[in-house]
């Protein structure tokens, strides 16, 4: 019986036995929040991204905040950034009172363009973030070029693109990307995000915000302990990372290329075995040069040739022990926004194609070649049984 095979995760992080020890060290340590290995974790961040300003946080999530905070985006504003996105940065957006406008996304990629961005700019319009999706990158100098020509700030959503290159350059080495270090995410601190970006007084403003508005992390290295001279410049927030969790993103960041490696290696194999399966299409590239850092697998089912939903797709794979991700039921599509903005539906036809098609297939380093052969051979007994 195969399910009486382990079962096999969407995703699963890689955590060495030098991960452990680190994490341990800090907490032997008599200091575990933040303190001396998160100024560590920013630094090697800073080098492997390039980027000149780095700013570690609770969450991805917690740095989109921080910035629209910093923005002081509220009601009257629009915001555009895709529906086909994580929830995060469109709930958001909409605590702050301000509109989420939501771009559409090109059909084989799922990522949006300068081309689809233009035409929602009005006089409202105070930031665009697009979505570098599943690894791969987004078209950066039309979308930068946008950006200055209305002089709106260009905010890349980099949560999947952690070690991804476009035109030879890191994302995060310009400009302001905002990565996470959630446990599915290319690289991870347990819950983690990552602020990177090329202006001063932003970083130094971010850094501020994430700690009460305090001039200085609660870490003083002389006084071992909160520099009494500390007080509040602005009201601020409590989004700073802990360093036991910031002691597994310098040993995960330290194996970056060798996991992104693993992960290009098995995207390839995916890729030539499911060429023979008609009914599944995985994301197709964008014919810029750029350099994928494969955080997902995403196929898109044909659910008119293989007679079956996407949902039942995935609950048939679950039944043969094979979990798999939906990266992303559009935000537009999810009851709270169907029933806000009811006029939206239907008016992003590739965001909606994809949302009712996309289905993530395992990937992660740990993985082996069989682990791959074991998911494509299930999609194609699915496939074959549900025609009978
Ligand atoms: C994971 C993710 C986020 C949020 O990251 P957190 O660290 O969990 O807050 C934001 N955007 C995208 C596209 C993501 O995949």
């Amino acid at each position: 019986m195969e399910s009486s095979e382990q079962f096999l995760p969407v995703s699963r992080p890689s955590i060495s036995e030098e991960d452990i020890n680190a994490v341990a060290t800090v907490l032997r340590s008599g200091w575990i929040t933040t303190g001396p290995v998160n100024a560590e974790l920013e630094q090697h961040f800073c080098e492997t991204v390039g980027s000149q300003y780095a700013v570690a946080l609770s969450s991805a999530t917690a740095g989109m905040h921080l910035l629209l905070h910093t923005l002081d985006i509220g009601p009257g504003d629009e915001v555009i950034t895709p529906s086909m996105t994580w929830v995060s940065t469109v709930n958001l957006i909409v605590m702050t009172g301000a509109k989420p406008i939501f771009v559409d996304v090109e059909r084989n990629t799922l990522m949006t363009s300068a081309r689809l961005i233009e035409p929602l700019i009005n006089a409202r319009t105070r930031l665009i973030v697009p979505v570098h999706f599943a690894g791969a990158a987004l078209d950066l100098n039309p979308l930068r070029a946008l950006a200055e020509q209305y002089s709106l700030p260009l905010v890349e959503d980099a949560a999947h693109a952690i070690g991804t290159s476009y035109r030879g350059d890191p994302i995060g080495r310009r400009g302001t990307a905002i990565f996470s270090m959630h446990p599915i995410k290319n690289i991870t601190t347990g819950e983690g995000g990552m602020f990177c970006t090329d202006d001063e007084h932003l970083a130094e403003r971010i850094r501020r915000l994430k700690f009460h508005g305090l001039g200085v992390d609660a870490f003083d290295r002389k006084t071992h302990g909160r520099a009494p001279q500390a007080e509040v410049l602005e009201p601020g927030f409590k989004y700073n990372l802990p360093d036991m969790n910031a002691a597994l993103g310098i040993g995960q960041l330290s194996r970056l290329k060798a996991m992104n490696q693993r992960r290009t290696d098995l995207a390839v194999t995916y890729r030539q075995l499911l060429a023979e399966v008609d009914e599944v299409t995985p994301l197709g590239f964008p014919d810029y040069p750029f350099k994928h850092a494969w955080h997902l697998f995403i196929i898109r089912l044909d659910i008119e040739k293989a007679c079956m939903s996407r949902d039942d797709f995935m609950t048939a794979l679950k039944q043969r022990g094979i979990g798999t991700g939906l990266h992303f039921r559009a935000v537009h599509t999810q009851k709270y926004y169907r029933e806000q903005m009811p006029a939206l539906a239907g008016s992003l036809p590739n965001t909606e194609w994809n949302s009712e098609r996309i289905c993530s297939l395992p990937l992660f380093p740990d993985m082996d070649d069989a682990d791959a052969h074991r998911v494509v051979t299930a999609i194609k007994s699915i496939l074959k049984e549900n025609k009978r």
